[in-house]
């Protein structure tokens, strides 16, 4: 058995965008509008070629696909990567092209901030185009900074992988946290007003310092933490935090994190099942940020964004029961379900 069977297609649609003035250079992609409008942020980044930048970009798009139904959002997949000029470059001219080129999709795609970007690029950008979240939140409305969001989700996810393995609350079962950025941080403080122990690295020291003092957390190193004895690990810095090393060393029995892409390579879903590792998958519990940029673009509540995230919980636990019965690693059946929603949605649109 391989994890990992995700039939990699082609996004069915791309736009290369390309204005040498505003020094924009990059492509939009669109895997998937199936369940609404492409949805997913847009990435400002360095590379090599723009082979390098598209193939990053259908990658990314695909993985929104994913993501979005299984958040049961009414938004495809997409994505946009923009090259990063060398040198000093007028942010605000790129992303004022980057608007026009949004606007010029019609809504088929809906931007965000993501890696390289943030709210003032998307407030550029905005000049030109509706479509676009991630912006500044207005009174009463969904909008603002989506971590808080994410980390709820992380949160809820984790409380269920918990009682489905030990029968108990999270009180008194120590995490291990790698990574205590914004995500990070707010599972921590989740996690300590809940009564959990908390073990913590970041290579920020300061970040460690003032956590470990607000919630009475131990610092470890960064490479040490895996091997803490912990009943969770909780990956919540950058991708790939799950290689064949960690996973070796791992002694959690649970791994549920913020971080993006955790499985260095898809077959170590099948590692952590061996070793007996409940893997509760990354695009399903922490989709609490795209819930809230999805909220904010459809002009929703901060009520309805909350009663979203909520959701994660159940359906974290719902998956790792599916898992458990038929014998197979949480991705997998994760995907099977989010390729069912996109798919049911489909048919329903031409019924
Ligand atoms: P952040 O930049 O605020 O925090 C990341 C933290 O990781 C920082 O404290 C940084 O010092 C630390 N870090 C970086 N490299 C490290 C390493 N090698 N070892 C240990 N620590 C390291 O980012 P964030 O917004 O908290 O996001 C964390 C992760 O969650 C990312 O993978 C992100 O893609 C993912 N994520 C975030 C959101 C969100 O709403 N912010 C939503 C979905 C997924």
């Amino acid at each position: 058995m391989v994890a990992g069977t995700r039939r990699m297609m082609p996004p069915m649609e791309y736009v290369r965008l390309f204005d040498e003035a505003a020094g924009l250079d990059g492509v939009i992609a669109i895997h998937s509008t199936a369940r609404g409008p492409a949805a997913g942020g847009c990435r400002l980044w360095s590379y090599a070629d723009s082979s390098e930048a598209m193939a990053d970009a259908f990658r990314l798009a695909e993985g929104m696909s994913y993501k979005n139904a299984m958040a049961r959002l009414p938004f495809g997949g997409g994505k946009a990567v923009l090259r990063r000029p060398a040198g000093e470059f007028d942010r605000r001219a790129l992303f004022e092209a980057f608007g026009r080129a949004v606007e010029k999709l019609d809504g088929r795609y809906v931007t965000a901030e993501d890696v390289g970007t943030d709210v003032s690029d998307m407030e550029c950008a905005a000049r030109h185009t509706r479509h676009v979240a991630g912006r500044t939140a207005l009174p009463g409305l969904a909008g603002g900074d989506p971590s808080p969001w994410t980390a709820l989700g992380v949160f809820e996810a984790m409380k269920e992988a918990v009682r489905l393995r030990h029968g108990s609350s999270l009180a008194g079962v120590t995490v291990s946290v790698l990574g205590v950025g914004n995500v990070g941080a707010g599972l921590c403080h989740l996690l300590a007003e809940e009564g959990a122990r908390l073990v913590i690295a970041d290579i920020d020291p300061v970040r460690c310092a003032r956590l470990a003092e607000q919630t009475g957390a131990r610092i470890v190193g960064i490479e040490a933490i895996v091997a803490e004895d912990a009943e969770v690990f909780a990956p919540c810095a950058l991708g790939g935090a799950l290689d064949e090393a960690t996973v070796a060393a791992l002694k959690a029995g649970i791994v549920c994190g913020a971080a993006n892409n955790q499985l260095a390579a898809p077959h170590l879903a099948d590692v952590l099942m061996a070793r007996g590792i409940t893997y509760a998958p990354d695009y399903v519990v922490n989709a609490g940020g795209i819930i809230n940029v999805a909220a904010e673009y459809l002009g929703e509540s901060a009520d309805q964004v909350r009663g979203r995230v909520m959701e994660i919980g159940p359906r974290t636990r719902e998956l790792l029961e599916i898992a458990a019965a038929e014998n197979l690693p949480p991705p997998l059946v994760a995907d099977r379900m989010a390729e069912g929603l996109m798919v049911r949605e489909r048919d329903l649109e031409t019924v």
